[in-house]
């Protein structure tokens, strides 16, 4: 499956040339081009799956085996000294481009960089709430 207007299905299956780190018959590897930190890269699927909820399980396995697989050889290779997977879901969450990825951001004392969100400070009621509405059966 691919879609022809998809910029990412084009990277992955190479019409669009990338900075490529790693590449097997399911997925691509990239450098970002706006990168976070040095190494940001991207894991693209070579089908066309919109998000996480599309991805079958099969896939997201993969990704998540590879996503280890290349944070270790970063880690190595590049020194940093923490590391972040990003992996975001609809406009509201930051997703932009509308082909699954996961993000691979190498993070280095200093870099300036900031991935975290306002803590907030809910009652336990809402909390309480919050479960159940998470783990009511339909
Ligand atoms: P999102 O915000 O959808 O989670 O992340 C999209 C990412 O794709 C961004 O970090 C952006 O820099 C990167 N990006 C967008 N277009 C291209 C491109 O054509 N080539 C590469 N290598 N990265 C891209
Ligand atoms: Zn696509």
């Amino acid at each position: 499956m691919r879609k022809d207007d998809c910029i990412f299905c084009k990277i992955a299956n190479g019409e669009i040339p990338s900075r490529t780190l790693y590449e097997d018959e399911m997925f691509r590897v990239i450098l970002d081009l706006g990168p976070a930190t040095r190494g940001h890269a991207l894991i693209i699927p070579k089908e066309h799956f919109l998000n996480l909820y599309e991805l079958p399980e099969e896939w997201c396995a993969k990704a998540f085996v590879l996503a280890k697989r290349m944070a270790e050889q970063m880690m190595e290779k590049l020194s940093c000294d923490g590391f972040n997977l990003v992996q975001n879901n609809g406009e509201v969450a930051g997703q932009t481009v509308s082909h699954f990825h996961i993000h691979l951001i190498p993070r280095y004392q200093e870099d300036g960089q900031k991935i975290s969100w306002e803590q907030t400070e809910p009652a336990p009621e809402e909390l309480d709430a919050v479960r159940e509405a998470i783990c009511r059966e339909a």
